[in-house]
């Protein structure tokens, strides 16, 4: 597999005419691009519970996920890298034909388990043998461990120079994190994208490690998760010619819309400095009939 390449994460500024007029500066880090596979913040969120598993000397990990899953994909491929045995425990029942993400889950691989949509809901874990040797990691990575990976993004960027951070929130871990690791008078914003998710705010609550406001947007989810029409395929190609930055439709996509919706409706006082993280999940495209998207 290849390398993870932490020196590729790139603070892109966005020359654009209306953040000129707004008087804002908008610059987007590039967690896309330290690896095809466990891009964005998935191998941050991961690491600490990794650490932990290698401690207590077990060597499966056992995750959950549905079948385009950025969460999973990347548990895989990590425990590649580490000589981990992986498990997948797969939110629906086993498909014919696998989707992109679960067969090069497989690849890497990661044994997969389905289980029905109820049984995924109510976290049932299938009988596997041998499972009370093995390390479980909740979905998404949500918890102390992933947020304190993931408080070491900004580590990748000069985070000083910024007024506001801005995310896409899924599980909340990565906003955690931002949130545990900048300083009080930086405001963070997180656009949620699941459709009215209203206990996220308890959800991120939990993990902060001191007291911080936030804001969290539920306006940008385009009828819910991975749900997208063609004004978010528009958006999301025209972004790509202005700025060549890839983006996907779960996750930064929605974001980068909602982050240059926001600069026009003024949310953000004129003097702002925003750091947009790209946290990858460009796999999930592949969900897509070719040709929609131009990158
Ligand atoms: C998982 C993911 C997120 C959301 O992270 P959470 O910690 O679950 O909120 C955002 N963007 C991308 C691309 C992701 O894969």
């Amino acid at each position: 597999m290849e390398a993870l390449s932490f020196q590729n994460i790139t603070t892109d500024f966005i020359t654009d005419p209306v953040f000129k007029e707004k008087k804002v500066e908008v610059a987007i880090l590039r967690l896309d691009k330290i690896h095809p596979v466990i891009s964005g913040n998935k191998w941050f969120k991961l690491q600490y519970y990794l650490a932990e598993a290698q401690k207590l000397q077990k060597n499966t990990i056992v995750t959950f996920g549905g079948a385009w899953s950025n969460h999973i994909i990347a548990t895989a491929a990590v425990c590649n890298k580490n000589s981990l045995n992986s498990i997948g425990i797969i939110r629906g029942e086993e498909p014919a034909k696998l989707s992109q993400t679960l067969k090069d889950a497989k690849e890497f691989g990661m044994q997969l388990f389905f289980i029905s949509r109820k049984d995924y809901h109510d976290k049932k874990v299938p009988e596997i043998p041998g499972r009370d040797d093995y390390y479980f990691i909740p979905e998404g990575g949500y918890g102390t461990k992933g947020a304190e990976g993931a408080a070491t993004i900004l580590n990748h960027c000069v985070k000083e120079h910024f007024s506001h951070v801005c995310c896409a929130v899924g599980t909340g871990t990565m906003m955690a994190g931002l949130l545990n690791s900048v300083s009080k008078a930086q405001g963070v914003t997180g656009i949620s994208v699941m459709k009215n998710n209203f206990e996220l705010e308890e959800k991120i609550r939990a993990l902060l490690t001191n007291e911080h406001s936030f804001r969290l947007n539920h306006e940008y989810h385009f009828g819910g998760y991975a749900k997208h029409d063609d004004k978010l395929i528009g958006f999301m190609n025209n972004w790509y010619t202005q700025t060549h930055i890839p983006s996907d439709i779960v996750y930064s996509g929605k974001l980068f819309f909602a982050v240059n919706d926001l600069i026009e409706k003024n949310y953000f006082a004129a003097g702002s400095s925003i750091l947009v993280i790209h946290c990858g999940g460009l796999q999930g495209n592949s969900s897509l009939p070719k040709g929609k998207l131009i990158f």
